[in-house]
């Protein structure tokens, strides 16, 4: 096939520009990237080794660092996997990640700051190279493929082209941009300073990281080429928790997972019981911009005997870790163990079960003894914990050691568990408030809340579509059943308020007729209308019936193509506003007349905006509006 030039996808373009335009600070991180890919791509090919007897036995894995003063390049190589055209073009030119684009969208609105910080979050990986580079020429050969070679200045376009490469593997070389070749502040081409990064960022690679250095025995004799490896390979994990400083810890999951940032937590743990294992695992500072699509692929890595045997293994953790990352290695697992095999291995279940305990008892040690650090976790990871609660509907156990490490908003704190709300609660409170809005500024605007307020009762925001979810599995806490406040059934525990409600419903005894014709004006749409003793200022709310899906859950639905989950709709109309005496005159004059009808579905219009529903014919709600504005 001959040369074609091609264009990179659209979101690679953008990823590129802001690679090029320099958002790193850290410009040695690109040799890190580069290593890990040749490291993967090693793991493939010794993994493939094993079933497939035409590799060779005499495979040395090896990756090659070579800085050249000369013609100004670096070259990483190793003998890999390699690529062929095709894999080439998926893997180098795209990137398959869901969320890109949002996550694009999010860098450019944000300050040169904030995109570094986002950024980190998303790893550049192989685009890294143009952090340093002005040319990057890609020379890669799979077995039994042609080998390709690919050649980008990172612009826009990139050519694709066969070539000749005897052996299989994959040969990146930078063409380094004049700054990065100086002897100020950086030079890539200079062996020692190489030698330093590989030393710094790539010591635990598992194959070795070998370079040239020219030696002489005498300084007057020729050089001669000393081919040395440079790391140590050592895995970390097997060394003793006390020698391992922080920065190695964070070195190693930056090199091991490709992490961005140094991680938030981190889990080291050896156990000798039943199962002998090593675990060593981390929360990263921020959440992968696809943790909640459906190609998030989480799962630890899994070593036998410090040996590699695969990637994301997902049969170690429940789904609503899915967040933490790391490996486990375990010598009662065999090296040639399939991901079927895994699946119903006990050992794994055993491993398992007490990481998952380990992480929670971990977790409530932050929330405990540092909270900010707790809430900055739970910023991030919160919704997965939630989830947690939500999958936990028939498993107790579980649902017992998620519900106090919930956090949420109220109307009094940035974050209360559940624990510190209800010690706030005044004795006369018999039920846990929780309020669903968008946000917390849609919370506070709900009709109910004045009187919560007056009363300076507090109020739990669930502003997360999983948060009522997870609620309603909890159904109560420390014997106190959660009540929300846009459902039919809340109410006031306090005198004041009870004498409120029965005066309320004398005045809805009087009134019988005008609540069955205001139901009649406003159809089939509410399934009740009735007066409320709990609204202040505004004239009406929207409340749902006690089982029924609320209305924001009736939106998640949807969202899910799930429409028959609708909520049931009760319009309540508050008696001592002016509005109510509007309606008692219009219904008492003519209960047909036009007047009347339009104030009932006006008003429903208002209640449902309230709850941050469209009512379904928006443009008629503003022509009734402005007639009445005009009266
Ligand atoms: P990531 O490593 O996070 O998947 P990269 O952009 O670094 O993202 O690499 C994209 C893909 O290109 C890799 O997943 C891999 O399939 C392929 N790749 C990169 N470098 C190599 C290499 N040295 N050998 C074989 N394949 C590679």
């Amino acid at each position: 096939m001959s040369a074609e030039k091609l264009q990179f996808q659209a979101e690679t373009k953008r990823l590129l520009d802001l690679v090029v335009n320099s958002i790193y600070t850290n410009k040695e991180i690109f040799l890190r990237e580069l290593i890990s890919n040749a490291s993967d791509a090693l793991d493939k090919i010794r993994i493939e080794s094993l079933t497939n007897n035409n590799l060779a036995d005499d495979f040395e894995p090896e990756i090659f660092v070579i800085p050249d003063a000369n013609t100004k390049t670096i070259t990483i190589s190793d003998n890999g996997i390699g690529m062929n055209r095709d894999e080439v073009i998926n893997n180098i030119g795209t990137i398959a990640k869901s969320g890109t684009k949002d996550f694009l969208d999010k860098i450019r609105e944000s300050s040169n700051a904030a995109a570094q910080e986002l950024i980190g979050q998303f790893g550049v990986g192989f685009y890294s190279a143009f952090i340093v580079a002005d040319k990057v020429e890609l020379i890669t050969k799979k077995t039994d493929n042609p080998a390709v070679k690919w050649t980008s200045d990172g612009a826009g376009e990139y050519e694709i082209e066969d070539c000749d490469k005897d052996s299989r593997g994959t040969t990146i070389i930078l063409h380094l941009k004049p700054e990065f070749t100086g002897d100020d502040e950086y030079n890539f081409t200079d062996v020692y300073e190489i030698e330093r990064l590989v030393k710094k960022y790539s010591d635990f690679v598992r194959y070795p990281i070998k370079m040239n250095f020219e030696v002489k025995d005498k300084p007057e004799d020729e050089p001669t080429i000393e081919i040395r490896t440079i790391n140590s390979m050592k895995p970390l994990w097997t060394r003793s928790k006390s020698e391992i400083t922080r920065e190695e810890y964070d070195e190693f999951f930056k090199q091991q997972l490709h992490e961005w940032e140094s991680p938030l937590e981190i889990f080291h743990v050896k156990a000798e019981g039943t199962v002998e294992y090593t675990a060593l695992l981390c929360i990263p500072k921020h959440a992968a911009p696809n943790l909640y699509y459906s190609d998030y692929e989480a799962g630890l890595q899994l070593y036998s005997r410090h040996v590699f045997i695969m990637d994301k293994c997902k049969d170690f953790l429940p789904d609503y870790l899915r967040f933490a990352k790391g490996l486990v290695d375990s010598p009662d697992l065999p090296l040639n163990i399939s991901r079927e095999i895994l699946q119903q291995s006990r050992e794994v279940k055993v491993i398992g079960k007490a990481l998952e305990k380990n992480i929670l008892k971990q977790l409530g040690k932050l929330l405990k003894d540092e909270r900010d650090k707790y809430e900055a976790f739970w910023r991030e990871f919160g919704k997965s914990l939630k989830i947690g609660v939500y999958n936990s509907m028939f498993d107790t156990k579980l649902k017992d050691s998620l519900k106090d490490l919930l956090i949420f908003p109220t109307s009094k704190e940035k974050f209360s568990t559940l624990a510190e709300y209800v010690a706030r609660m005044p004795d006369f409170q018999k039920k846990i408030y929780v309020a669903v809005g968008k946000d917390a500024k849609a919370i506070e605007q709900l009709p109910q809340m004045e009187i919560l307020r007056e009363r300076g009762l507090e109020v739990i925001y669930l502003t997360d579509p999983v948060d009522e979810f997870a609620i309603d599995v909890l159904r109560n806490y420390a014997e106190k059943d959660f009540q929300s406040i846009t459902r039919e059934n809340f109410e006031l525990d306090d005198a004041e308020s009870q004498k409120n409600k029965a005066e309320v419903e004398e005045i809805a005894k009087s009134h019988e007729d005008l609540l069955k014709d205001v139901k009649n004006a406003v159809g089939d749409a509410v399934h009740e209308v009735r007066l409320s003793s709990k609204l202040k200022s505004s004239a009406v709310c929207l409340v749902t019936g006690e089982n029924s899906p609320s209305l924001s859950m009736e939106k998640t639905f949807a969202a899910m193509n799930n429409p028959m989950f609708k909520a049931v709709q009760i319009l309540e109309l508050n008696p001592n506003h002016a509005v109510f005496k509007k309606l008692e005159n219009l219904h008492a004059q003519d209960k047909n007349s036009d007047e009347f009808k339009n104030l009932c579905t006006t008003l429903y219009s208002l209640a449902l905006l309230i709850e941050g529903v469209m009512p379904n014919n928006p443009a008629e709600l503003a022509n009734k509006i402005t007639e009445l504005l005009t009266k």
